[in-house]
């Protein structure tokens, strides 16, 4: 049997073990995917630290792969051995339910995810079902393109939520904002980016990306938002978020996990104020985004780590040290900085 290297979740609240494991095989209607990247994304960290209760442990994570696919099972026609392709975080939905029949594949409550109860990318190989797969825009290379996957349609479909709003705030600048930043700014939108208080290197990259206002959470906005993003873990930006938005404005939280959110006052909400949350990723999502980031070039920050360096990339990812996305490469350690 072929072996491949993986970093392995295996229990709540420890690091990722290297492990040797055997290859999988693709079965019928998946394909095999030779992972060359793999983004690092902050639901990541949620299921080391035990805070998912739908994965399932043992789990390779990872939702954010690129790779070729190597071989298909049977019944796949859509794909060929050799096509560049990505896997994003919803990785299978039932097709039946009440959810899927109405376009809300993303509420399936039958649906796999990758990297969380199905193996992900933190590995040298995966398998994923051939529908849940998309074909990559070319201007991106694998280590870009890896960001696109989560942070880039979870943080469209957010965006999308916004619908016309003209001025957009977004709370937590890192791999969702700084693509989403740049879509709004391609529309014509005007872009204001919240950060950790005191962070001026999170700040300056907004800044560095055309963002009209950077400041720190904690600060007031300085002009009414039409809508409020979220991207930051932190219940207490909700209230702070309510009290940025205009009156029938939006705040949207991104993340699968939040802190809890801190009781505040009516008034906050009043107004035809609203607060939702994003859930997983519909297909179209995905179908809407790539064409979109084929379309407008989207400067990715991204910084390579190798394989066997997760856990530095996980940790690096909680202490807010990574500018941009962490990405995992199967072919080494390189820093990746287009603008
Ligand atoms: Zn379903
Ligand atoms: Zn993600």
């Amino acid at each position: 049997m072929a072996r491949m290297r993986a970093m392995v979740c295996e229990a709540a609240g420890r690091p990722l073990a290297a492990r040797e494991r055997e290859r999988p095989q693709p079965r019928r209607g998946e394909v095999l995917v030779a992972v060359s990247a793999c983004g690092v994304c902050r639901t990541d960290l949620h299921l080391v630290d035990g805070e998912l209760p739908q994965a399932r442990l043992p789990v390779v994570p990872g939702h954010e792969i690129v790779g070729t696919v190597a071989a298909c099972g049977a019944g796949v026609t859509s794909l060929a051995p050799g096509v560049r392709v990505g896997v994003p975080w919803l990785g299978w939905t039932c097709g039946r339910c009440d959810a899927c029949r109405r376009g809300l594949e993303n509420l399936c409550a039958e649906a796999q995810f990758t990297g969380c109860t199905r193996d992900g990318g933190y590995a040298e190989f995966a398998v994923a079902d051939a529908r849940y797969v998309f074909p990559l825009p070319e201007r991106y290379d694998d280590l870009a393109a890896a960001p696109l996957l989560c942070a880039g349609l979870i943080g469209y479909r957010a965006y999308a939520m916004a619908g016309d709003a003209r001025t957009i705030g977004l709370y937590g600048f890192g791999a969702a904002a700084h693509l989403i930043a740049q879509v709004a700014l391609h529309e014509g939108r005007r872009v204001l980016a919240f950060t950790r208080p005191g962070d001026a290197a999170g700040q300056a990259f907004a800044r560095a990306l055309g963002v009209h206002w950077a400041g720190d959470s904690t600060a007031a906005a300085p002009e009414p938002l039409d809508a409020a993003l979220l991207f930051a873990p932190v219940g207490a930006l909700v209230p702070a978020a309510l009290a940025a938005v205009r009156p029938g404005g939006l705040v949207v939280c991104a993340g699968i996990h939040m802190s809890d959110i801190p009781a505040f006052a009516y008034r906050l909400l009043w107004e035809e104020r609203t607060v939702r949350s994003v859930a997983n990723l519909t297909r179209a999502d995905a179908q809407a985004f790539l064409a979109l980031a084929g379309r407008v070039p989207l400067a990715v920050h991204a910084c390579a780590y190798p394989l066997a360096a997760a856990n530095r990339a996980l940790d690096d990812l909680r202490h807010g040290r990574v500018e941009g996305a962490a990405v995992l490469t199967m072919h080494g350690d390189r820093a990746s900085n287009r603008s």
